[in-house]
């Protein structure tokens, strides 16, 4: 006993010492002479080091194939998550997998409009069959939509946000809840805003679905809170993003002019926002639900 004391010690000092690294600990286990208590001590401690953040979660992104969402299946992969990737952008989302593939990641793609809520229950089905589970959610396909005062918009103007940034997000969590259910658990990210916090004096029709899929991810954290189900929504600031180069189209110093919008100095990018997401999938966030992360290098602080 007293041997294994002092191995103990030696151990939890040279871990100490490492911060994090415990690769050549073998070496020191002839201190002891002690090779299987030294065996088991080191996969222990080496399984917590090596365990990743979203390891064996199963989570399906929305418009995963361009900006946030891209980056997001990105990050889960190499966080240890099965992603499905879903979009309508068939060449950028099979690419993605390819790449997460060869990285030695899992991912697949499926082709899936969030507006049709026929694809949406299949996509799901299929899904559920190929990773034999379901715990998360990430609702991000989005689009900015025309950029008129409310009294130009037509209805098919309006309608077309709405049916993707809003109904969208219904369907996506709607034939989620089952398949949660049986799994036990779920987390589900809506992306918001920040203009779904407070008004810009443009776009009407996004800031209207951002503010709905706010409230939505609260209606529904109580709602499934008694199924283990959590629900967050996640509120960028600008993104350099192809949705944002697009706004910016023959704005000469257009990102210049994003910058000086955040306090921070300068736009975000799709990894701060992957960042939050992950957080919030993961079990580190297992008591957050119906809350709003705000990753927007100060926006909203004024
Ligand atoms: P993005 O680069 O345009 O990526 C969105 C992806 O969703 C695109 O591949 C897009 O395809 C796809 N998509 C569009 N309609 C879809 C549909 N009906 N079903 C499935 N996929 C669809 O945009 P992003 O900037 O990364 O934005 C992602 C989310 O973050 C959006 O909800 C956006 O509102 C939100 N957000 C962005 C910012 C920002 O500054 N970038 C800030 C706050 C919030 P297409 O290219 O064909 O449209």
């Amino acid at each position: 006993m007293p041997c294994y004391f002092t191995f103990d010690r030696l151990l939890s000092k040279l871990i100490e010492e490492n911060k994090g690294s415990i690769n050549g600990l073998r070496s020191h286990q002839s201190i002891c002479g002690s090779l299987d208590y030294a065996n088991l001590f080191y996969a222990n401690t080496k399984r917590s080091f090596d365990m990743k953040r979203a390891e064996n979660k199963v989570v399906i992104v929305t418009g995963g194939a361009s900006g946030i969402g891209r980056e997001t299946c990105l990050l889960l992969a190499k966080e240890g998550a099965k992603v499905a990737i879903t979009d309508i952008e068939n060449k950028a989302g099979q690419e993605l997998a390819e790449e997460i593939s060869l990285s030695g990641g899992i991912a697949r793609f499926w082709h899936m409009d969030v507006a049709n809520e026929k694809e949406v229950e299949q996509v799901y089905a299929d899904v559920f069959k190929a990773f034999g589970k379901l715990d998360s959610v990430v609702n991000n396909a989005g689009i900015a939509g025309t950029d008129k005062a409310t009294h130009e918009l037509t209805e098919n103007e309006w309608d077309e946000v709405m049916n993707i940034n809003v109904k969208g997000v219904f369907f996506c969590t709607k034939h989620a809840i089952q398949y949660m259910k049986k799994s036990g658990a779920g987390s589900i990210v809506n992306i918001s805003s920040v203009y779904g916090m407070l008004g810009a004096g443009d776009i009407p029709p996004y800031h209207a679905s951002k503010g709905a899929v706010r409230l939505m991810a609260k209606n529904d954290a109580i709602s499934y809170a008694k199924d283990n189900i959590r629900v967050n929504s996640v509120h960028p600031g600008y993104i350099w993003t192809p949705l944002v180069e697009k706004l910016g189209e023959g704005i000469e110093g257009f990102r210049e002019q994003l910058d000086n919008l955040h306090p921070i100095g300068h736009i975000g990018e799709p990894l701060d926002v992957a960042y939050g997401i992950l957080y919030l999938l993961s079990d580190e966030s297992k008591f957050v639900t119906g809350s709003e992360l705000v990753i927007d290098g100060g926006y909203t602080c004024k």
